[in-house]
């Protein structure tokens, strides 16, 4: 009988030992596309299928069924529809998370980030304009700014309007149920690219042939596992002053979320003016604190994304703090060209000798 035990746990080690010898060669994918309106860039590292197609669904999903405020039938979208009639809405567990989470920076920020505003996002409408000059020029949305005709820059009394729907605090909450105030729009594009970033870590460390991968969602960048090569990801900061071109890059290993908001990324000129996508709830007009973009290095995609979108709004001085509050870092390309950056950001960033 003993003889027997021994042999049986020998056998499994044997078996283990012998694939293990074989060495399931890494495959290495990559796939382009377009998710969540913006470019979805993807560098698997697998010993199995290739399953960017997957990492698409994932994406595609998560817009319809929780973030898309367009598309009727998400979670957001519902909320949206009851604002001001009485009736909460409940919604998952995640997203009513999500929305805690978002009330905490909202109070931290000073109200910089509130995914409240979609009011006065509709107004000044720049995504969709940025959007449309992209097609129009058959081109990517990689930084070019939107067409000036037939936009219509909004007046004082319109921006004063759709501020007077917004304000977080105004959300009345029962457990999972939430009670928008009349006329309120929740807008999570400040933040749905780092969601989508957690939910495909959460994903990939369930895909055990996984073994690395680098996804990027727009402005939030993933970084996961090790490469068979044993090097580090080099993660590009752009040059907001000349967008095809990189100000840096970080050296990352293992599991980390890179969020940059910029004043470059979707944008239309007016009379000579730049009107970028990134607004100040405080003005309602786009954020002018003497910063062109922040990168915020973050354990957790989410709270990357939510305060790069705070950071610009806030400028670096109070965005710093903000960042340390969180402990992530944080660095800042200013108006005049010169970056500032938390001390610990020192440790992974390398500035591109021009
Ligand atoms: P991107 O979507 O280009 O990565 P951000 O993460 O900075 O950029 O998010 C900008 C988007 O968030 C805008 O397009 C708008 O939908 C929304 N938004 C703009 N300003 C704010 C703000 N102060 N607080 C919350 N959401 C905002
Ligand atoms: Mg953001």
């Amino acid at each position: 009988m003993k003889r027997f035990t021994a042999s049986f746990f020998a056998l499994p080690t044997a078996v283990l030992l012998l694939l293990s010898g074989c060495g399931n060669a890494v495959k290495e994918y990559e796939a382009v596309d377009t998710a969540m309106g913006t470019v979805v860039t993807q560098k698997l590292y697998t010993e199995g299928d290739n399953v960017t197609g997957d990492v698409e669904r994932l994406l595609s999903d998560l817009e319809k069924t929780k973030l898309s405020r367009r598309i009727a039938g998400s979670e957001v979208a519902k909320l949206n529809a009851n604002a001001g009639t009485g009736t909460y809405t409940e919604v998952s567990g995640e997203l009513a998370e999500t929305l805690q989470e978002l009330s905490g920076i909202y109070e931290d920020s000073d109200g910089a980030l509130d995914v409240s505003i979609g009011a006065l996002v509709s107004l000044w409408d720049i995504d969709a304009h940025a959007q449309e000059s992209y097609e129009d020029a058959g081109e990517q949305p990689d930084g070019t700014g939107g067409k000036t005709e037939g936009y219509h820059l909004p007046g004082e009394a319109e921006i004063k309007e759709a501020l007077s729907y917004s304000g977080f605090s105004k959300i009345e909450r029962k457990d999972n149920s939430f009670l928008l105030p009349e006329g309120m729009v929740l807008d999570l594009g400040a933040v749905g690219k780092g969601l989508a970033c957690d939910d495909i870590l959460a994903w990939l460390e369930e895909q055990a042939e996984v073994k690395a991968a680098v996804i990027s969602v727009g402005g939030s960048i993933l970084t996961y596992g090790e490469k068979p090569d044993g090097t580090a990801f080099k993660v590009a900061v752009t040059d907001p002053f000349d967008t095809g071109t990189y100000r840096g890059y970080l050296t990352l290993t293992g599991n980390w979320f890179v969020s940059t908001s910029g004043d470059y990324e979707r944008f239309v000129e007016v009379d000579g003016k730049r009107y970028h996508h990134i607004l100040n709830p405080a003005t309602g007009y786009p954020a002018e604190s003497g910063v062109k973009s922040v990168t915020i290095l973050s354990k957790n995609g989410m709270i990357s994304d939510a305060l790069s979108t705070a950071c610009f709004v806030l400028g670096e001085e109070k965005g710093r703090l903000l960042a340390e509050k969180y402990g992530v870092e944080a660095l800042f390309i200013l108006e005049d060209g010169n970056i500032s950056m938390t001390e610990g950001m020192q440790e992974y960033f390398t500035e591109q000798t021009k």
